[in-house]
């Protein structure tokens, strides 16, 4: 069995053009752009490369963006201002703190900060809590990008097996919320699991968001399962991967999402989403 590979860069192309032909028509009504503010403390390199990222497709697609960035010795209190200052901003749709912040600055307070209805990244209490009712919500992008990836295959998880691998508050909790919701019974594996590549093999669907580069091998894949891949690791030839071995998913798995070019161009065109979804909501 050779797997489908799942082209994330091409549906997230097809998902920002929909949301520039809608941004295109608030902006002819007259309304101002969605906004994005962009919250970068300090000077992480790969947190850097990701709001570049952000910033080119914000202005590709229409959406202003306006980063703060600020220096890493920047005490909690100031962000904590400017964040209350963005709040207020009628000009300003959505607020992102790119994380890992400094670790002086507790990233609970800040995403707690942020008003509901401008937190794009769809972390604060309201939102997660919204997500666990199954109650309409800004949802986590990456998390939102998965759900969108198993949509595109026309795959019904209603009834399968899924497990998820890690339990972040930014990917893998939410992840098993999402897909509990859509049906799936769900089983999320994390760092104190017992032979996790057991639990795994006998999976439909595995969402590995571990960080931790090709754990899921050929011991730990079902044959034809659906293998989403959402680690991503630089190699010491300076390629990108991720937490599956690329070629025993190829062989094993009916579907498999490759990195670079599968979860991560998803994430952005959530965020995406979620900024133009800030903005209607105002006008609701
Ligand atoms: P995290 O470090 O916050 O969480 C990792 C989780 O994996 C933890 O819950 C931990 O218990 C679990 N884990 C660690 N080692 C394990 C093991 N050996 N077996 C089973 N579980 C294990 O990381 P995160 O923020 O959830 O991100 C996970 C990965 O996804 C990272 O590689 C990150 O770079 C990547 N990521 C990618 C995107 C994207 O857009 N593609 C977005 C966010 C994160």
């Amino acid at each position: 069995m050779t797997a489908i590979l799942i082209d994330g860069k091409q549906l997230a192309f097809k998902i920002q053009d929909e949301l520039k032909f809608k941004i295109k028509n608030h902006v002819s009504n007259l309304r101002r752009p969605p906004c994005l503010a962009v919250i970068l403390v300090g000077e992480d390199p790969a947190s850097r490369v990701y709001v570049h990222h952000k910033e080119k497709v914000c202005s590709e697609i229409g959406i202003k963006s306006k980063t703060y960035r600020l220096p890493s010795s920047i005490s909690q209190d100031d962000v904590l201002k400017l964040i209350k200052e963005l709040n207020h901003d009628q000009a300003i749709h959505g607020i992102l703190p790119q994380l890992p912040m400094p670790t002086h600055i507790d990233k609970v307070l800040i995403v707690g900060a942020i008003t509901p209805t401008k937190d794009v990244d769809g972390l604060s209490f309201h939102n997660q809590g919204r997500l666990s009712w199954n109650l309409p919500s800004l949802r986590p992008c990456t998390p939102s990008g998965i759900l969108e990836i198993i949509k595109s295959i026309d795959v019904n998880v209603s009834g399968k097996n899924a497990v998820v691998i890690g339990r972040s508050i930014l990917v893998g909790l939410p992840t098993a919320t999402m897909l509990t919701h859509a049906g799936a019974t769900v089983t999320t594996v994390h760092s104190k699991t017992n032979m996790p590549n057991e639990i795994c093999r006998s999976a439909d669907l595995i969402v590995a968001a571990a960080g931790v580069k090709h754990l899921v091998n050929r011991e730990w894949i079902k044959k034809g399962a659906i293998i989403i891949d959402v680690g991503i690791h630089r190699t010491p030839d300076g390629k990108l991967t991720g937490d599956v071995n690329p070629e025993d998913a190829m062989e094993l798995a009916s579907h498999f999402t490759p990195v670079p070019g599968g979860v991560g161009p998803m994430t952005i065109a959530m965020l995406m989403k979620n900024c133009l979804e800030a903005y209607e909501h105002r006008f609701i």
